[in-house]
Order: C-alpha cells, then sequence, then structure tokens
C-alpha cells in the first residue's frame, strides 16, 4: 500500500513507524521544515511523555466509552514501543520522562527509526484538501499526490505556531465528519476580580474545587498561580478543559480554594483552631505563619478589616470563609494559542476505534487530538497520539 501520513507530529510519526513495520511504502507530509515542533515543548522541555496511571477519569471525550476501548487495547504497548527505540524511561511518582530529561530524545528516537526505516519525509508542504476516486488524492500548496490509504494526524488548533491550526477538521468536514465543538484545554483562566495584579507571581498549595451552576463537580489538590489576570498551574489546568465547555453552554463557573489544604476539618474547627492562637498577635501576624503573605494581606483586606485587627476584633466566619473557600468568578479562559491542548474534535463513534479508520470514508484514519478525546495534565495528551498513533499504523491493510 502506499500510505501518506499528513502531520509529523507525535501521533504521526508512530503512526508512520508501524505502517511501514507492516511492509508498506510510507511518506510523511509535513509543513513545516521539522518535524515534532509541539513535542520539543511538552514538559517545558522535558516531555512528560506517559503517565502509568491509566484511569478512565484522566480523560474527557462525548463518547469516552470508546476511548476505553482504545485504552485497554495499547496502554501496556507505549513503554514498550518507546523501550525497542532505545529510549530509558525516569518514572516519578508515575509520571514518565525520559531519563534525559530532555524532549529531544523522544523526538529523535522517532526520527532515527524513520531514517532506519526509509520513510520518507515531504517538508514544507500543507495539505490543503483531500478527495477520493479510487484512490487518495492530497493535494498541498505545491503537489499533488495519490496514494492508497492516509492517516491523517494533523493534531488541534493549540499553539498554532507549531504547526497545528485546526486545518484538520476542515480535511474531516469535507468528508462528511461531525466535530464535537473544538475548545481550549489545560489553559490559564480568567477571573472577574480586579485583585490579581496585588497577588500576581504567587504560588501556593490549594485544593481548588470548581463550582458549575452552584453544584461542585471536580476537585483538584496541587499548586495555583496566580497571574495578572487569573490563575494557571496544573490543578487549574485540570478544570479549564469543564470551564471552557461550562462557558460555552453558558453555565455560571466559579472556583473555590481553600489555602489550607493541609487542615484536617472544618470551618468551625478552624475557627477553634485559630481561637486558640496567642492573643498577643494581629491578624496580619496570624496568617503569616500559613498563609502567602500577599494572599493574607487580600484576605484581610477583602474582608474589610486592617493589618491591625486582632483576630478577637473581626467577622471570624468571614475571614474563615476567604481562607478555606475563597471564590473565583470565571470570566473566560485564555485561547487556543496559551492551550495545551483542545478539547473537542471528531466525534469517535465516527471512527473504528479497533483501528483508528474512519467509518465514514475507508482508508482515511484518524490519530492524535484531532480526535474528541483529551486528557488532563501528566502525560495524558502524548499518551493518547502514542496510543492512537500505534493502533492506526498497525491497521492499514
Ligand atoms: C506547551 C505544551 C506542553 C505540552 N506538554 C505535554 C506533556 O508534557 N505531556 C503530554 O502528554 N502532552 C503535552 N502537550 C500536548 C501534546 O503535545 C499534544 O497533545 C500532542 O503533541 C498531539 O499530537 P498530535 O500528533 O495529535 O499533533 P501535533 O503534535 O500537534 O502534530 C501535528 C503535526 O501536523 C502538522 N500539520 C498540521 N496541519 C498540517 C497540514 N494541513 N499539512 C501538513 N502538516 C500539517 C503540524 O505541523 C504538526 O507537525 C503539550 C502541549 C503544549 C502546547
Amino acid at each position: 500500500m502506499d500510505v501518506i501520513v499528513i502531520g509529523g507530529g507525535a501521533s504521526g510519526l508512530v503512526a508512520a513507524i508501524k505502517a511501514r513495520e507492516l511492509g508498506h511504502n510510507v511518506t510523511i507530509v509535513e509543513r513545516n521544515n521539522k518535524c515534532g515542533k509541539k513535542l520539543l515543548l511538552t514538559g517545558n522541555g522535558k516531555c512528560n511523555f506517559w503517565n502509568n496511571i491509566q484511569t478512565i477519569d484522566k480523560y474527557h471525550s462525548a463518547n469516552l466509552n470508546l476511548f476505553e476501548n482504545i485504552l485497554n487495547n495499547k496502554k501496556d504497548e507505549v513503554i514498550n514501543f518507546f523501550n525497542d527505540l532505545g529510549v530509558v524511561e525516569k518514572n516519578i511518582n508515575g509520571y514518565f520522562y525520559p531519563f534525559t530529561n530532555q524532549s529531544i530524545t523522544i523526538l529523535n528516537a522517532l526520527l532515527y527509526r524513520i531514517e532506519k526505516l526509509n520513510i520518507k519525509i515531504i517538508y514544507n508542504e500543507l495539505v490543503t484538501n483531500i478527495n477520493f476516486k479510487d484512490k487518495f488524492i492530497i493535494n498541498t500548496n505545491m503537489n499533488k499526490y495519490i496514494c492508497d490509504r492516509v492517516i491523517l494526524s494533523v493534531g488541534s488548533k493549540s499553539y498554532s505556531k507549531t504547526g497545528s491550526d485546526g486545518s484538520g477538521y476542515k480535511l474531516l468536514k469535507n468528508f462528511g465528519h461531525n466535530i464535537n465543538e473544538i475548545l481550549p484545554s489545560l489553559v490559564p483562566i480568567i477571573g472577574k476580580e480586579n485583585f490579581y495584579k496585588e497577588i500576581e507571581g504567587v504560588r501556593s498549595d490549594v485544593i481548588l474545587s470548581l463550582r458549575e451552576n452552584n453544584v461542585i463537580i471536580k476537585e483538584e489538590r496541587g499548586e495555583v498561580q496566580f497571574n495578572k489576570t487569573g490563575l494557571s498551574g496544573i490543578c487549574t489546568f485540570n478544570l479549564s478543559g469543564l470551564i471552557s465547555r461550562g462557558l460555552n453552554n453558558s453555565k455560571k463557573e466559579e472556583i473555590l480554594i481553600n489555602f489550607v489544604p493541609w487542615f484536617n476539618g472544618n470551618k468551625i474547627e478552624f475557627i477553634k483552631w485559630l481561637d486558640k492562637k496567642d492573643k498577643r498577635y494581629k491578624l496580619s501576624e496570624l496568617l503569616d505563619g500559613f498563609l502567602n503573605y500577599k494572599i493574607g494581606n487580600l484576605i484581610i483586606k477583602l474582608s474589610k478589616n486592617t493589618l491591625d485587627s486582632y483576630w478577637e476584633e473581626v467577622d471570624k466566619e468571614r475571614i474563615v470563609d476567604l481562607i478555606m473557600s475563597f471564590k473565583i468568578e470565571v470570566k473566560d479562559t485564555l485561547s487556543y494559542e496559551n492551550a495545551q491542548v483542545c478539547s473537542g474534535g471528531v466525534y469517535l463513534n465516527e471512527i473504528d476505534t479497533n483501528t483508528m479508520e474512519s467509518l465514514k470514508v475507508k482508508g482515511l484514519y484518524v490519530t492524535g487530538e484531532l480526535l474528541d478525546v483529551d486528557g488532563d495534565c501528566g502525560g495524558y495528551n502524548l499518551g493518547i497520539a502514542w496510543m492512537t498513533g500505534l493502533i492506526a499504523g498497525e491497521s492499514i491493510k
């Protein structure tokens, strides 16, 4: 078979290797002058390429049960695949990185194998159109190519400077596919409040609770980072996909921050804990022992007290409410350009998840972020790319 893989990113490179190993004649068409630009950015350049805590709640899709099929099929193969490419991994509490701590180790391992297998890569050509008439006809901005099978691996529309600008959705729509609405995910959150400049740069270990239309729907524990317009950091990112979708459906999205995740008790017990403190201390001095001072000062200001107030003089419930349920009203998320991934994509019930072949167009396979499944931070999104790339490449016949 003549196989063209469109997109030389994470999933396309894996699919190309697997299809070539079956003896097919494989060519990759990549719009950039290099493959794997996004892959190089992953994990702050260290590439968190896998996670061995593989439970379905780490993933999001309109058809999660179908993704479970992919997960069950392939989760045990990914590390073996990379070991076979020569990569030695480092496992930090289930989060896998290359031992070198460099994403280029993963990219080079893929490219060395591609070279050994004599897979041709055509660079600097943007695929603009695909047609099917007996065979696939692929038009780029410069050439036309004919092939028997196509693997579409062009990614989503996040970080378009890496090459993925959403062109794949149009290519799939032209074949009659339906796309679950594309929204930014793993992205910073913009709050409605006007105090962010006062706490910009603060990092704090917290519990974040996402409240949608007054109901708590998800909790995350970890580090939150404040910037000049709102919240960032891994636990914020892990709420952001739900927030994007909720806002898109006109839901009210709020985040409650518990700044004392170490305290094992409720608000009344926390008041009692503070009651036992030395009465000679001002409120600001008490808070300084367990809160970042900028957060403490903000809480005092929002509770309409002053730095010189004493614990016995203030509205204790209000203060503890701000410490344990600090409310952020979400205005928006940052854009696709700042989103690590997109949620949404081609519906999985339009794809045979045993092969990644389109159920609408025989011979067309779809991988990676183009699909309607995205994962939490922690190696899950590259996991989707590897697993779907493996399945597509192995299924070409
Ligand atoms: C800053 C950042 C950090 C991240 N960190 C992590 C992490 O640590 N762990 C993790 O699991 N995930 C991480 N991700 C997510 C992960 O990188 C992606 O989910 C993954 O790369 C998606 O793989 P893909 O093959 O679907 O698409 P991509 O890797 O985006 O590859 C798509 C390729 O197709 C090419 N292309 C696009 N359109 C065309 C066209 N029309 N014609 C020809 N070529 C085209 C692009 O140039 C690109 O090379 C991160 C993402 C970002 C942005």
